[in-house]
């Protein structure tokens, strides 16, 4: 199922991230999070998707206690891709990142 207010892919009644039961069947233009990686492995990731002529969205995630946390230089970017994309971005970001890939 899918959350379109947090773009998340799921299974079950209910959105993980938000509790919401509005939810959905993923359409083919749907945007899903890929991945939340670090500004340094984002720009790879960028490289990587646009060479595979893949859509993307990216999303700066920069919470001030985030920020104290891990530093300016640690800030993530969450990728966002089409439904019909993700399951393709998933294996170049899987090859990509290996183990890391898990969250
Ligand atoms: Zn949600």
């Amino acid at each position: 199922m899918y959350c379109e207010e947090c773009r998340v892919l799921f299974e079950g009644a209910r959105c993980p991230v938000c509790g919401s039961r509005r939810i959905r069947e993923p359409e083919p233009d749907d945007l899903c999070l890929l991945t939340e990686k670090e500004q340094l492995w984002s720009d790879v990731l960028r490289d990587v998707l646009t060479q595979h002529e893949i859509p993307f969205l990216t999303e700066g995630v920069m919470g001030a206690g985030l920020a104290l946390r891990v530093g300016p230089m640690l800030e993530r970017v969450r990728f966002y891709v089409p439904y019909s994309h993700l399951e393709r971005a998933g294996e170049i970001a899987a090859e990509l990142f290996g183990e890391e890939q898990k969250q």
